[in-house]
């Protein structure tokens, strides 16, 4: 009788372990996406957005909004993206407040873009904000290079395409909207080499202050090769999200 007993709180104690395992994924929700330009931030956030039904924020897309206004800031902050600098933290910040504070982020976000630099990550805590999942997305300097120079936008959408490995249905055309494409203006040899050189001083970083972080809170933080194809860097991005 009493190994009956025993058993059976052995079983009530497991069971609820086992069931709360797959609900880990809806978990996972305020995720951060860190990497290089032209890593696949956009295209991976893009694929969790669709698959976890929660926004993605990308700063840059914030930024490149503000610096179409008309707002005392736009030329500011249009002059140092052109350059492939970083805009001031405060700038940032307030733009990406605005932003958390809408309706649609209830349920989670993934950043694209922020933090960038170990400050940011800082204030982002400060917020309250904790982060369940920081997905490091890894690619060579000479990868970054071909997949930049090729690129073209969609500057209204924010659609890209690659001239070799993701080109338009009409050569120079927005698929969609059969508008022109563009190369962005930071996409220059000067702005890149700026944009390279602050991903390693500033934003590699935060990714070991999150990894300092993960020792003594629940924060995940996954390497992911993404010189990979698309379709493989989304297999290991799926594979992060379940683990
Ligand atoms: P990429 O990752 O390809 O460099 P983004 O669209 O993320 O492209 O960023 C473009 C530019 O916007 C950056 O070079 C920088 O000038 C500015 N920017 C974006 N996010 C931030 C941020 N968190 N802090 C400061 N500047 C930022």
């Amino acid at each position: 009788m009493l190994k009956y007993l025993l058993c059976f709180c052995l079983l009530s104690w497991c069971l609820p372990l086992q069931a709360s395992e797959p609900a880990q994924i809806e978990n996972v929700k305020h995720i951060v996406l860190i990497g290089p330009p032209a890593s696949g931030k956009g295209t991976q956030g893009a694929f969790i957005s669709d698959t976890l039904k929660i926004p993605k924020i990308s700063t840059g897309d914030l930024l490149r909004a503000e610096a179409q206004s008309t707002t005392l800031l736009s030329e500011q902050i249009k002059d140092i993206m052109a350059k492939g600098d970083l805009v001031p933290d405060a700038i940032v910040l307030s733009l990406l407040r605005k932003r958390l504070a809408q309706e649609d982020t209830k349920n989670g976000f993934i950043l694209d873009g922020f933090p960038r630099a170990e400050s940011q990550a800082v204030e982002l805590a400060n917020m309250g904000i904790s982060i369940n999942c920081v997905i490091i997305l890894e690619v060579d300097d000479a990868v970054i290079i071909d997949r930049i120079s090729g690129r073209r936008i969609h500057a209204a959408s924010g659609r890209s395409y690659h001239l070799k490995t993701k080109p338009p249905k009409v050569p120079g055309k927005d698929d969609v909207t059969g508008e022109a494409l563009t190369q962005r203006e930071d996409d220059t040899k000067e702005a890149i080499e700026k944009r390279l050189k602050s991903y390693s001083m500033q934003t590699k970083p935060v990714i070991a202050w999150y990894e300092e972080q993960a020792k003594t809170q629940p924060i995940k933080v996954v390497h992911i090769d993404s010189n990979k194809p698309i379709d493989e860097v989304q297999k290991a991005v799926s594979k992060a999200l379940k683990d």
